[in-house]
């Protein structure tokens, strides 16, 4: 299995970064990750402003995919995450929703112990590892690492975990994947601006489906699509998401927009992925009950 070290990161999604890897549809790669800070938070003494910012949100990549053209949509299978030994959480002052109440910036680090979290003594958490940046080149303009938007990016979505695929939509030849900021568990909406962040091993599938045209990405779990859209804010994020489900239903039934909003409105679930970073992500989940998008 073909794999990239942690050493081949970006810091943008660009048109112009050069593939560190090229791989066939089909293939399976291993991405080591760096956490979100760079590594640079070492100890509990480490606080944001000690660090250097222009190591910030690295992602391992990108990698090439052969025969992903403008128009194809990327899969992405997330077959495994490995998490390292310890992560980090930081409150920091205008971080996060609260920003304005931290006083103390605080650095945690958190032991990973037999698949649990020790947040503290007497605290202590199962793993729940997911990916929070995972996207592709964009057709226009460099995105930095830490902002989302259609082309993935850091969505801070909790579920894009293993057991599932993500669909992107393929805006240059090869699309250009990249893969980091693990965290070892996150709650939606990561109110604080940090999961508990953490380097990691995340073993993925590629494949491309040809002439599969999506706008943004989107989730397929065990039991459900979700669309994905990010934006200025949560309620135009929100907005999107809603608009790119009941799109895809009307398709997928064959059911006018209004049958289709109404169908929306009953079945799907609107959920807040993240409303920390540059651009705030939210995602509308249907059961695959309801719609069959692949067979
Ligand atoms: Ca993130
Ligand atoms: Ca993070």
């Amino acid at each position: 299995m073909k794999k990239i070290p942690n050493t081949d990161v970006i810091y943008e999604f660009s048109k112009s970064n050069s593939p560190v890897l090229t791989v066939n549809p089909g293939e399976k790669i291993v991405f080591n990750t760096l956490d979100a800070l760079g590594g640079q938070i070492k100890t509990e003494r480490d606080t944001m402003e000690s660090i250097d910012f222009t190591k910030v949100n690295p992602a391992t990549g990108p990698v090439y995919v052969k025969t992903a053209c403008v128009g194809d949509a990327l899969v992405v299978e997330i077959e495994d995450i490995n998490i390292g030994e310890k992560g980090i959480m930081l409150a920091v002052p205008g971080l996060g929703i609260l920003g304005d109440k931290v006083t103390i910036p605080t650095t945690k680090i958190v032991p990973i112990v037999e698949n649990k979290a020790v947040f503290s003594k007497s605290i202590v958490l199962p793993v729940s590892p997911m990916i929070g940046v995972i996207g592709v080149a964009p057709a226009g303009d460099a995105v930095p690492c830490g902002t989302p938007g259609d082309h993935g990016g850091n969505m801070d979505t909790k579920d894009i975990a293993p057991g599932v695929k993500v669909y992107f939509p393929v805006f240059v030849d090869g699309a250009l994947l990249a893969i980091g900021d693990v965290h070892a568990v996150m709650g939606d909406g990561e109110a604080c601006g940090t999961g508990i962040e953490i380097s990691a091993a995340v073993t993925v599938k590629v494949d491309v489906i040809k002439g599969f045209q999506i706008k943004r990405p989107l989730i397929e779990t065990k039991d459900a699509f979700m669309t994905v859209a990010s934006a200025e804010n949560l309620e135009d994020a929100v907005k999107i998401a809603v608009e790119d489900m009941v799109e895809i239903i009307s398709k997928s039934l064959k059911i006018s927009f209004e049958e289709a909003y109404m169908l929306t409105s009953a079945v799907g679930d609107v959920k807040v992925s993240q409303m920390v970073d540059p651009q705030r992500t939210a995602r509308v989940k249907v059961s695959k009950e309801i719609i069959r998008l692949f067979s």
